[in-house]
């Protein structure tokens, strides 16, 4: 199946170039983040799209159609939020009829729905949802929810991370037993820093964390609460609250960290022909989208590193999402992480026994297990 739509957007006050791809409808509707970094290409957009669509299909019973949408732009620049605001006001013709674009990497969710709200909108639905009374009740109690406080986080910030965790958590115990492994994680965001505090809280050391400024490594164990409470908004840690014990290194060398679990949380396409051969883990779980390139695949299935896929693993936000808008889950923080936790485990544990099963690596199970089915129209 090809993705159903690709619009190319360029901003009329900056170089800014932007896309939104959709996938899939289901219901004439699809949902996906809208992410912002100075390379963000179109074949990323649609790979991301690809990755959403399949997300969905993974977070079964309730399920929508795959989206998303990239702007090739700073998203430190000072005007980066208007640059955000005219691409959201250029796609709200699809954003009305149920193209529900949010955050992801640099576009904090609390942002694009500040830009809803200043045009009169909420959540994108499709006119039936928005004829639901009670869909619409659910969704305000959603974002209600998404604020509240878990562990030191926000909902919304802790949903994903959590799962990745979880996810991570079944897999080792699957290969590998009782004794908990090392991990490196990549990226100190949302997503990095909640899956490195809920894989402490399992047993697991962390040796070693990278942000956009560096790597720091202690293989007797990071202090993660303390990392996590000097970081900044943009994941960044901050340097003069490193212990003596702590290593530094340009974020180049993360993969010179020894680990057993390795967890890319930040970018796209980290893992590649030219590094996978040093990775030292056994074990891979993908926090961030698209991180390991196909050529990488191929050197794992070699060397017989374990992968559990994007779409298995950082599906928390996704279900949250699902769970509470469309489905009967009570509106309660703790019942939406135990559902997340219940999805993420049982899906890592599918996954494994399939390959287990048919000899499949877990990439190739994974895209066979969970492939869409639906791609409905627009609703009009
Ligand atoms: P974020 O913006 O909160 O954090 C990104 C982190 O990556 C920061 O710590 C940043 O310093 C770090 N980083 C940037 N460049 C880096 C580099 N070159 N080396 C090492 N670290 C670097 O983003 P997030 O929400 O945590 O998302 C991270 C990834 O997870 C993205 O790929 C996103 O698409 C994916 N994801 C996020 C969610 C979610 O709910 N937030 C859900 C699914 C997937």
């Amino acid at each position: 199946m090809k993705p159903y739509l690709m619009i190319e957007w360029n901003d009329s006050k900056t170089d800014a170039v932007g896309w939104v791809c959709v996938y899939n409808l289901v219901d004439g509707y699809c949902d996906g983040g809208i992410r912002m970094h100075s390379n963000v290409t179109k074949e990323e957009v649609q790979r991301l799209a690809t990755v959403m669509a399949w997300k969905h299909e993974a977070c079964k019973p309730h399920s929508s159609g795959g989206c998303k949408a990239g702007i090739r732009y700073d998203y430190k620049a000072p005007d980066a939020e208007e640059v955000l605001e005219r691409f959201i006001v250029a796609m709200m013709p699809m954003i009305d009829v149920g193209v529900s674009l949010a955050g992801d990497l640099g576009v904090p969710y609390s942002t694009t729905r500040r830009i809803y709200a200043k045009y009169g909108r909420e959540i994108p639905l499709t006119k039936t949802m928005k004829q639901n009374k009670q869909i619409l009740e659910n969704m305000r109690t959603y974002n209600h929810m998404l604020e509240s406080e878990v562990q030191g986080f926000t909902l919304n910030n802790c949903i994903t991370g959590f799962g990745v965790a979880w996810s991570a958590d079944e897999a080792w115990k699957i290969k590998h037993g009782g004794k908990k492994g090392r991990v490196f994680i990549q990226g100190f965001g949302c997503v990095g820093a909640s899956c490195a505090h809920k894989l402490v809280e399992l047993g697991y050391t962390i040796v070693g964390v990278s942000d956009a400024l560096g790597v720091v490594e202690d293989q007797n164990g990071l202090d993660i609460a303390e990392l996590i409470a000097n970081k900044n908004n943009f994941g960044e840690m901050d340097r003069s609250k490193f212990k003596p014990s702590y290593k530094t290194m340009p974020n180049t060398d993360w993969l010179n960290v020894d680990c057993d679990i390795l967890i890319p949380a930040a970018l796209e396409d980290v893992i590649n022909k030219d590094n996978a051969g040093k990775v030292t883990a056994s074990l891979v779980v993908e926090g961030a989208n698209i991180a390991t390139t196909a050529e990488a695949d191929e050197i794992f299935k070699e060397k017989g590193v374990d992968v559990v896929v994007d779409f298995v693993a950082n599906l928390g936000a996704v279900r949250a999402y699902h769970s509470v808008i469309f489905g009967n889950l009570e509106h309660d923080g703790q019942a939406v992480l135990d559902d997340i936790e219940g999805v993420c485990r049982g899906n890592t544990r599918k996954l494994f026994e399939t390959c287990e099963k048919e000899g499949m690596f877990q990439r190739e199970a994974a895209y066979k297990i969970f492939e869409p089915s639906t791609s409905d129209p627009f609703e009009i």
